[in-house]
């Protein structure tokens, strides 16, 4: 049996860093090991003690001195909008309407849909993400087009085939029976085959009709374990509009309460004007609010309230984001840079140590796969990034003053992006390419 011996400096999280000195929440060798067998990761430590476990035929590869760290996770993107990223000048619903519902037009097309697909999984891989929650477009080709291009790369991903039956163009539109349809076909297809999870996914409130949102609700209660995914409470246009359309409910979160979509595999993208009445319905639920500051700033949509939403007595689980293409990069370093200014605004700081439990075994909570990914434990899958920190003449400059390990995770938050990423493995296979378009 064939397996790899990476050696380097490991860093993975074992819970939540309190502060910057709270040591025991993660777990750091200067000079690691990571033995590989089958995808998995089947022995972690000091790589003197690892490679005894290697035997003879282990394939060795030395990544010293740069750092070995759980593959990144991105809880919340679109991947039919890689031509929409970067358009300018729209707040929420006009930036739907103007850019994306058009763009996502051209998915009926199975071959523009797979082209995509695989260009997005390229560029999610060399920004060091190895696991992603996207939303595809309403097409069901476009869903098929995902899973295939993420099931031949043996890739761990969550994405649904996006519900939406009104308020956008017709060639965005399913109907409330033929979405149903449609994501029960794909579920079956392709939920639980090899890596791969589905998630059910309505786009939003504004999008579905009432009987849209009994279909949806249905495909929860038939498939308790699968993930929800949608959008809630980004912007004051849209809860205004939401509010219209769902006169007797009580607030956003109660038109998604009603139909029974809220819990512990739900994922609602945004959450920044909630009332506290809707963050106690999202605690009490172990609802999770999808933290997406890139796309929060570039749409003006307002600031998310992360540390309220740990710290208040009835804490909300949080995940983190890039929202491409409302997003405005696709990477996490850059995505948690920016979460760290939304943070700061609100009047607190996010240690390094917190925002890279964030992003890794954070975020694997969150979408409750932490058993799978997001550290570097044993009997884990074997997704792994490598952080070079002197990636850039500016970081290599800056690189001479750091003394810390927090200090250096912190510079490859502030001036890191795909330069620091140095090879990145899925499920124990080397996959960093660079964009063959
Ligand atoms: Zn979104």
């Amino acid at each position: 049996m064939t397996s790899t011996l990476l050696r380097g400096r490991t860093l993975s999280f074992v819970r939540w860093p309190q502060t910057i000195d709270d040591h025991s929440a993660w777990r750091y060798e200067e000079d690691g090991g990571l033995l590989i067998r089958d995808g998995r990761i089947v022995a972690a430590g000091a790589y003197t003690q690892v490679e005894k476990q290697a035997g003879e035929g282990a394939k060795k590869i030395d990544h010293r001195p740069h750092l070995l760290l759980p593959g990144f996770i991105d809880a919340h993107v679109h991947f039919p909008q890689m031509q929409v990223i970067a358009s300018y000048g729209a707040e929420l619903l006009d930036w739907l309407n103007t850019y994306t519902f058009p763009e996502e037009t051209k998915f009926a097309n199975a071959q523009h849909g797979r082209r995509i697909a695989r260009l997005f999984l390229d560029e999610m891989v060399r920004h060091g993400t190895t696991t992603v929650a996207a939303y595809c477009s309403v097409h069901k080709a476009s869903a098929e087009a995902f899973f295939a291009e993420s099931h031949d790369r043996n890739m761990l991903n969550i994405a649904g085939k996006v519900m939406m039956d009104r308020n956008a163009p017709d060639g965005v539109l399913d109907t409330p029976q033929s979405g149903y349809d449609d994501s029960k076909a794909l579920i079956r297809e392709w939920h639980g085959k090899g890596r791969q999870h589905y998630a059910i996914t309505p786009r939003f409130a504004i999008t579905s009709s009432p009987q849209q949102m009994e279909m949806a609700g249905a495909l929860c209660r038939e498939h308790p374990d699968l993930h929800m995914q949608t959008h809630l409470s980004e912007n004051h246009a849209e809860i205004a509009l939401t509010q219209d359309l769902y006169p007797r409910s009580r607030d956003y979160t109660d038109v998604y309460e009603h139909y029974g979509l809220l819990g512990k595999k739900s994922l609602f993208g945004h959450c920044i004007h909630l009332s506290e009445r809707e963050a106690d319905a999202l605690s009490e639920t172990g609802s999770v609010a999808v933290f997406c500051p890139t796309s929060n700033l570039f749409l003006g949509s307002g600031l998310f309230d992360y540390q309220r939403f740990r710290h208040r007595e009835k804490p909300i689980r949080i995940a983190a984001a890039t929202d491409v293409g409302g997003g405005t990069n696709y990477s996490m370093l850059r995505t948690m840079d920016e979460g760290y200014k939304v943070i700061a605004l609100n009047g607190e700081k996010l240690n390094p140590f917190q925002s890279f439990w964030q992003i890794t075994r954070g975020n694997a909570e969150a979408l409750s796969v932490a058993d799978k990914i997001g550290t570097l434990d044993e009997g884990t899958d074997a997704d792994i990034v490598v952080l070079d920190a002197r990636a850039t003449p500016a970081m290599r400059l800056r690189m001479e003053t750091v003394e810390t390990l927090a200090q250096e995770l912190f510079l490859l938050q502030t001036l890191g992006d795909d330069r620091a990423v140095r090879e990145v493995y899925v499920a124990g296979r080397a996959a960093k390419t660079d964009l063959a378009i």
